[in-house]
Parts: structure tokens; C-alpha cells; sequence
């Protein structure tokens, strides 16, 4: 590590466009099509003893685009599209199905995301799901997670989702006035939010999950005040709150480009970084857990985090649909990022791989000790055993700068953000990236 690499730019107070949510690493840039047939290759070898596999599958399909949307998605599909996807789909999860790297295992997590899941009508979600389940069963799955936009909800869908074997319905809220939804593009509305969440309440899912966004155009501090309060009295299991970020693809920065302007119309960082303090602290008070940087949990003990923590600590996970990103026997890959390329592909019947990336053994290290840390915590010697490298002695010159700025505390083998590190963990971690992977390139 580098002193430059150290030298994490101060945070900008105004948001500006670019990605600030870490979701794996090294980052996507450094993955090419060139380097696909070290995807082949991962698929043909049998598994490591005891790694879980999962399943996720992108739908890609949305009532309306969000005006801070950065996915892929696509708001004009009709049904013979969407039927013509979800079979394409189950295509290409039997082609996986009959690779090595299975290796007998049973999917441990499914991952319904999108896009918009629930978009999808209850005669569509049976035969996906009925398929899915007769290609791999999930029988000895420890989560099934359903994003949801709370719009596209019935009572009759909800009661299809839990038959199928939904554990975790993630209800996509992000906000409770009906004017901050619009204005940010969101397809539903404040009543289908009390009207989805008490039909789901009442069928009994394991964990419902409410997700947030801190931030969003014209929120003020009342009305976000007003969103915890509302979030806290509906009791849901978890609450996920995301800080509003602008990467380059939304349409807050296409408008933003348009009109010549470098700072998004948002709250700044700091502000983004209080409203999700004060919700954390409403949250502990009304006797939730804060699990991650984003994650407050009403009952730790019941409610887990099985996809997160599998993915965060090396799992298989093979994405299916379009763009989707998979991780099996060591090796990072990416779907054909576009509909009908996609869907040709898998016709041909060939898997619809576009990029891959192999990560050595230290960028493994990295990439797993960056992602646990934004549980807030991470034990040195879990990292030993796995990598038989001492992360203590690995990120000995990191750890030091972010203890000197009181970002992080080393106890023992136990390493801690504080809170207001948490808040900020994404920008904070990259001063464990190699010195290549910093920069403009990571978005
Ligand atoms: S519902 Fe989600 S995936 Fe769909 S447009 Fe909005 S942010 Fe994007």
C-alpha cells in the first residue's frame, strides 16, 4: 500500500455524480470479455468443500424509471417479452445446472432482484418459480429474498409469493410523501405502502424488510423525521436506508449535465450522513440492532442477513438474467448486459457471458475484508485462517492512518468502525484498494 493510496481524497460536501456504494471488488472496469474463459474454466471444476451456493435472478422489468435509477431496466416490455425473459432465464439456469462446479449442492439463498420483482403476475411467478425448484430444488434454502415495489402489490400476489417460498420480502419504500416520490420518479404512492405492508404482515413472512433512501430530491429534515417515525411504527424485521448516490446512467445527471451543473439537487454528504445517524439512534431506541452500514435489525437473534453475509464471504452465487454479475470457484463474471443479446445467446445455447475477472489471492482478501467491514466489525484471525496471510500485518499501514484519524479502533484481533465511520464506510475502504484500483476508474 502507498501512501497515495492513503491519501483518500477529503470528502466533497456537495454530491456530485459517481458511484459511491461499494458493491464488489476489484471493481467492474477491470473485468473483460477477454478473460471469459476463466468463467468456463470455474464452472468446469467441482466446488470447494462447505462454499454455499446461491441463486439470484435480475428482473429487469419496472413500472417507471426512477430519476436516480442506475439498473438495468426496462419500462416497455409487454407479456410475451417478460414470458419470453423468464423462460430464457430458467434456460440458462439449467445450463448451469449441469456443470461440474454444482457439484450436487442445493441453492442455500435465492435472490429475487431487480428491476422489479413483483412486477411480475402470479401466473408468471408460479411457472418461474415452479421451474426453478425442478432444475434445483430449494429445498434447503436458509432465505429466499422478493424485492418489491409496494405499488404493484395485490393481496392475491403477496399470498403467491409466500406460498412460493419467499422468506424475506424486501418492500422498496424509500420514502412516505406522496410529493417527494413523484418528484423523484417513484411509480407508487404513500397508500399502497400501508396497504402492501399490512397484506404482507398478515401472511406471516419470516423477515419483511423495509429499504430507505436518505436523501432523496427535496427531502428536508422534518419529512425525513416524519419517514423514520412511520418506518419505526410499522415494526418492520429490518430496515435498510441507502444514501442517495448520482452515478453517471440516472436522470438526475443527464438533467444535471444538461443544465451545466456539477452538484446534484440534493442533500449534501454531511446532511445525507446525519439524517441516517439520527435514524439509526431512532432505531436503537426503539430496541433495534444496527447491522451494517445500512442495516438496523429489530431482533439480531431471528433475523439474518443470509445473502449478504454469503456474498460478502466468498460464496458461489451464479446470476441469471440480463447483466446479472456471478461469483463461482474464485472468479468474478457478467452477464450480456443488453435484452436481446442476452436472450440470442442463451438461444444459441450458449451461457451469455460478457466479462470475467479472476481476483489473486490478496485481492480476495481485500475484497472480503472491505465488504465485512461495513458490518462494522471484522476478526483479524477469521481472515488468517482463510488467506493465511495476517490482514493485521496485510493492511498494517491503512489501519494505522484510519486509527490515527480516529476512523477505526484495533482491539486485539477485533477491528471497529465507530458509528460516524460506519456512516461513511464506503468512502472509507478504499484505503485498503491496491493503489490501480483508486481512482475514476472504480465507477
Ligand atoms: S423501481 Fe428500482 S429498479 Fe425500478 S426504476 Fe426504480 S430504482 Fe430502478
Amino acid at each position: 500500500m502507498t501512501t497515495e493510496a492513503l491519501r483518500a481524497p477529503s470528502p466533497p460536501e456537495e454530491t456530485t455524480v459517481g458511484n459511491y456504494f461499494v458493491s464488489n471488488y476489484p471493481p467492474f472496469a477491470y473485468w473483460s470479455p477477454e478473460r471469459v474463459g476463466e468463467a468456463e474454466a470455474a464452472l468446469n471444476r467441482a466446488p470447494q468443500p462447505g462454499t454455499p451456493l446461491g441463486i439470484y435472478l435480475h428482473i429487469p422489468f419496472c413500472r417507471k424509471r426512477c430519476h436516480f435509477c442506475y439498473f438495468r431496466v426496462y419500462t416497455d416490455k409487454d407479456s410475451i417479452q417478460i414470458r419470453n425473459y423468464l423462460n430464457t432465464a430458467i434456460r440458462e439456469l439449467e445450463l448451469y445446472a449441469a456443470r461440474p462446479f454444482i457439484g450436487g449442492r442445493k441453492p442455500h439463498f435465492i435472490y429475487f432482484g431487480g428491476g422489479t420483482p413483483s412486477y411480475l403476475s402470479v401466473d408468471q411467478l408460479q411457472h418461474l418459480t415452479d421451474e426453478m425448484k425442478r432444475i434445483l430444488p430449494w429445498t434447503e434454502a436458509a432465505e429466499v429474498t422478493f424485492e418489491c415495489e409496494p405499488g404493484t402489490l395485490t393481496e392475491p400476489k403477496i399470498k403467491a409469493i409466500r406460498e412460493m417460498g419467499v422468506t424475506r420480502l424486501s418492500l422498496g419504500v424509500e420514502n412516505f410523501d406522496d410529493h417527494i416520490l413523484e418528484i423523484n420518479g417513484r411509480a407508487h404512492r404513500s397508500k399502497e405502502i400501508w396497504r402492501a405492508y399490512e397484506y404482507a404482515r398478515s401472511l406471516d413472512f419470516a423477515q419483511i424488510n423495509i429499504d430507505l433512501i436518505a436523501g432523496m430530491v427535496e427531502e428536508t429534515e422534518p419529512n425525513w423525521r416524519e419517514c423514520v417515525k412511520k418506518t419505526i411504527g410499522l415494526a418492520p424485521d429490518s430496515v435498510t436506508i441507502y444514501q442517495m448516490e448520482v452515478p453517471y446512467n440516472t436522470t438526475i445527471y443527464k438533467e444535471m449535465k444538461a443544465q451545466g451543473k456539477l452538484a446534484a439537487p440534493v442533500a449534501d454528504w454531511p446532511t445525507k450522513r446525519g439524517w441516517v445517524k439520527y435514524a439509526f439512534a431512532e432505531f436503537e431506541k426503539a430496541g433495534y440492532a444496527i447491522s451494517s452500514a445500512y442495516t438496523a435489525v429489530r431482533d439480531a437473534s431471528k433475523t439474518k442477513f443470509v445473502y449478504r453475509d454469503c456474498v460478502w464471504s466468498g460464496a458461489d452465487m451464479v446470476g441469471l438474467g440480463v447483466a446479472s454479475f456471478s461469483h463461482v470457484g474464485g472468479t468474478h463474471f457478467q452477464n450480456l448486459a443488453d435484452f436481446d443479446p442476452y436472450l440470442s445467446k442463451l438461444n444459441e445455447g450458449a451461457l451469455p457471458l460478457w466479462r470475467a475477472y479472476t481476483p489473486s489471492n490478496d485481492e480476495r482478501l481485500i475484497r472480503e475484508w472491505i465488504l465485512q467491514m461495513k458490518t462494522g466489525e471484522v476478526r483479524a484471525v477469521d481472515f488468517t485462517h482463510k488467506f493465511g496471510v495476517d490482514p493485521l500485518v496485510r493492511f498494517a499501514e491503512p489501519l494505522k492512518k484510519l486509527q490515527a484519524d480516529g476512523w477505526l479502533s484495533v482491539e486485539g484481533a477485533r477491528v471497529r468502525f465507530n458509528r460516524d465511520s460506519l456512516l461513511q464506510a464506503d468512502r472509507l475502504i478504499h484505503a485498503f484498494f491496491l493503489p490501480q484500483h483508486l481512482g475514476d476508474r472504480y465507477t
